[in-house]
């Protein structure tokens, strides 16, 4: 009887829009006490825009010309809401050379002799860039409101400030909701800042955050917490997500996520509406007792 039970339970979850694509996903589902949630691109649409510019210091148009240049070079949604923000001025990108990105913090490069960096202001502080007390003051009252910001730096200046939004997907708090009705304890997993994260995880209600974590440590994350005896389910959507699905109890991957997501994680998720997160771990479970 157990195949069967397994193949009636690979059917169902196809018609509620989750792919299982081991029979191992369901024997893992039984004991999860925990789902890990990526924010960018899983809990939000991962398509950012620009809100609001900041000029610290020179001219409006040569900043965003720069902070373009390097932007070109990167393939993160936050580099292209900024070319697209750069170009909606009518202002057209200089070119960059020895372009290079950071995964988790920004990219770098250099425009016209001038070294030029962007990133999270955590980048900046690893690479000696002062941020004045007025500066860091507008920082915190964007990243409170749930923004993500970047920092442009020229010749070792801040020069701007890019406060961007991602609008969360419709779904989000229902499924959160769902999640917590079914006993399981959510956490808000993250590259950006702890304030942003706090101010979305509030939104959400979820009450466990890590956040500022970079992409080679998102999987050190789920093993910490299944080193404190938890059960992990994690759904993520990126290349930085792949090793943490892989390190997780239950691996997801919304279908919407890159290759390696997908080819990392035990359970698909087909449908963009995020209660099919608390959809699969029903089924599982469900799945799981036939079996048994
Ligand atoms: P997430 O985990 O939310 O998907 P990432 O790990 O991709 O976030 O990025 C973490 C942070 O690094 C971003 O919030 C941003 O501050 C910074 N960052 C990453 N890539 C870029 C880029 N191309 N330009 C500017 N900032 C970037
Ligand atoms: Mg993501």
């Amino acid at each position: 009887a157990t195949p069967t039970a397994l193949m009636v339970g690979v059917g169902r979850g196809a018609s509620l829009g989750v792919l299982v694509r081991g029979q191992d996903a369901f024997e893992a589902s039984g004991g999860i006490d925990t789902v890990v949630l990526d924010k960018t691109g899983t809990l939000t649409a991962g398509e950012m825009s620009v809100d609001h510019i900041e000029i610290v210091t020179g001219e409006r148009a040569d900043a965003l010309r720069y902070a373009a240049a390097i932007e070109l070079g990167s393939e993160h949604a936050i580099a292209q809401a900024i070319v697209t923000a750069v170009r909606d001025e009518g202002i057209e990108p200089n070119v960059a050379d020895e372009l290079s990105v950071m995964s988790g913090l920004g990219a770098q490069g250099t425009v016209n002799g001038s070294p030029v960096l962007i990133g999270s202001p955590r980048l900046m502080a690893e690479q000696g860039i002062d941020i004045a007390d007025s500066v860091a003051q507008i920082i915190s009252t964007e990243q409170d409101a749930g923004r993500t910001v970047v920092v442009l730096a020229v010749d070792g200046q801040v020069t701007a400030i890019f406060a961007l939004t991602d609008a969360l997907k419709p779904s989000a708090a229902k499924a959160v909701r769902q999640l917590h009705k079914l006993g399981l304890r959510v956490v808000l997993l993250t590259g950006d800042h702890e304030r942003a994260a706090q101010a979305v995880a509030q939104q959400l209600g979820i009450d466990e955050v890590r956040a500022d974590v970079l992409p080679a440590q998102k999987a050190e994350v789920i093993s910490a917490l299944q080193a404190d005896g938890r059960s992990v389910a994690m759904v993520g959507d990126g290349i930085n997500d792949a090793a943490a699905l892989a390190q997780a109890d239950l691996g997801m991957a919304v279908a919407t996520g890159t290759d390696i997501a997908l080819r990392s994680a035990d359970i698909i998720l087909v449908r963009d509406r995020l209660t099919v997160i608390p959809d699969a771990i029903r089924l599982s479970r469900a799945t799981l007792r036939t079996i048994r």
